[in-house]
């Protein structure tokens, strides 16, 4: 008896076609993507474009996390990392112990740190500018440019109202969002001051309220976390974007999410100077005009809408500046104009969303502990259908703390290009690890470059490492510089 027949899905061609031109993805061909029994379909047209994109590069960095607090004013149902001021387990670092993290960071030839924390309830605003530049400042002194990626949307948020700038931003309408937009630009530029390069981009969660209300209720909704990030773009820091799944959210509401997402990468990509695609992006395709598209999402999305559709998978589109430095070289033969002649010319604001990152709900030890979690072929599928719906988000990554390392190799096969970094200690979710532990559930979490080296080449890729811009990094043993002239040597 033979095995039976691998099940192609014939609904998909339309979809094949699409990606083959890099036209944006409707919410309904994301919806067949997530129930098609083709899985592996989605998985090799995700890899096609992930391919067409950055070749046979994946990516990974060495950094070190630092959580300078646990102690959060609110009590997310998902969140097993806060704890209550004075509660067993609270810690609140002081700069002596930031300092040290600094020097342990520049003597392993980390080139990033990444900081975030609870919304501590007490500590003021100067706390958060003096971590910066304890970071900064020591790691100048030992000869190091390491960069700073600090604070979610919801932390900045949070540092806006204890620096007391965040009065009218409550307000409804143009004049609120111009209150809040205000604030934000004025502690962004703060920390930016301070030597803050980057955003991450946790506290996304999915944009749906009903999901918002349910699981984080006093944690920002959507289009305040859009309007951080947008501010950030302005002041020319880039970010990220996560996308926790697999909780009590649909799979349709993660594809909305996805879709408020690229519109404001729309947005970000028009700034840069990148021209949309008349007929594209503008209509009424993403997020209905039924009941979908009324209350909050309507809102967001009537913010959105207005720039036609910019996407990076059209084959010659370059990415943008500081992140191409491989895919001009990785792009398929028949890939059209020279990038060259296509690579936007901005005089404005230069900041954008470099990556989107899936992060898998894991319920132990929060309130959500009774729901499953997903299973292994739903973040498979979930990192897939990501690459082919976030057109304009030169990366896709799989964070491996939370894919795991054996699930991160496949991931870079099912449309990944990113894996993180060696990470070192990290708070927020304590994953088994066997292996990495000795099977313990610990929240020293380290793995060397050589292992994350030989993860993506047993993977079948080149192992690139990257600065926290995707910039290519040159080093002999700890020392280290950004490859400066590779991004302009590269195009062709
Ligand atoms: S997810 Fe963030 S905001 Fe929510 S409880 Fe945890 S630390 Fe606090």
């Amino acid at each position: 008896m033979g095995l039976p027949p691998v099940r192609r899905d014939p609904g998909l061609d339309v979809v094949r076609e699409k990606i083959a031109n890099g036209q944006r993805l409707t919410l309904a061909e994301g919806d067949l993507l997530f129930t098609t029994p083709d899985i592996w379909t989605v998985i090799e047209l995700a890899d096609q474009v992930r391919r067409r994109l950055h070749g046979n590069a994946a990516y990974y960095n060495v950094n070190r996390h630092l959580n300078y607090s646990n102690v959060c004013a609110l009590s997310c149902k998902f969140c097993e990392f806060y704890r209550k001021a004075g509660e067993d387990g609270a810690y609140t670092r002081d700069m002596d112990y930031v300092r040290q993290e600094a020097r342990k960071a520049v003597e392993a030839g980390a080139t990033e740190v990444h900081s975030v924390g609870g919304l501590h309830p007490t500590l003021p605003f100067s706390y958060y500018t003096d971590l910066i530049s304890t970071i900064r400042d020591e790691a100048t002194r030992l000869g190091s440019d390491l960069h700073v990626k600090a604070f979610t949307a919801v932390e900045i948020v949070h540092l806006a109202r204890i620096a007391k700038v965040y009065k009218g931003a409550s307000a409804p309408g143009e004049e609120g969002r111009q209150a809040r937009r205000g604030a934000i630009r004025h502690v962004l530029s703060a920390l930016k001051a301070a030597g803050l390069g980057s955003l991450p981009g946790g506290g996304a969660e999915v944009f749906d309220d009903r999901v918002h209300d349910e699981a984080y209720k006093g944690k920002i909704r959507s289009d305040v976390w859009l309007d951080v990030h947008r501010v950030a773009h302005e002041l020319d820091l880039n970010t990220n974007a996560t996308m926790l799944y697999g909780h009590i959210e649909t799979r349709h509401d993660r594809l909305v999410h996805m879709d408020m997402l690229r519109r404001a990468q729309d947005e970000a990509l028009a700034r840069l100077g990148y021209a949309g695609v008349d007929g594209e992006g503008t209509g009424d395709w993403a997020l209905g005009t039924g009941e979908e598209a009324e209350g909050h999402l309507g809102y967001v999305a009537s913010h959105l809408a207005r720039v036609p559709a910019i996407t990076l998978t059209r084959p010659g589109t370059p990415l943008p500046e500081h992140v191409a430095f491989t895919n001009a070289e990785a792009r398929m033969p028949n890939a059209g104009p020279s990038p060259q002649s296509q690579v936007p010319s901005a005089s404005g604001p230069r900041g954008y969303y470099q990556t989107i990152i899936p992060l898998p709900f894991f319920p132990d030890g929060c309130d959500l502990e009774h729901l499953p979690g997903p299973s292994g072929l739903e973040n498979y599928r979930t990192i897939a259908v990501a690459r082919l719906m976030l057109d304009n988000f030169p990366h896709v990554k799989a964070f491996w703390i939370m894919q795991t390392l054996p699930m991160t190799q496949v991931m870079l096969q099912s449309g990944a290009d990113d894996v993180d970094g060696t990470v070192v200690w990290y708070d927020i979710t304590k994953l088994n690890h066997a292996g990495q532990d000795g099977g313990e559930v610990k929240t020293h979490q380290e793995v060397t470059p050589a292992t994350l080296q030989r993860l993506i080449r047993d993977a079948g890729f080149e192992p690139i490492e990257r600065d926290t811009l995707y910039r290519r990094v040159v080093r002999e043993g700890n020392k280290w510089r950004v490859a400066a002239a590779v991004a302009s040597s590269n195009r062709r």
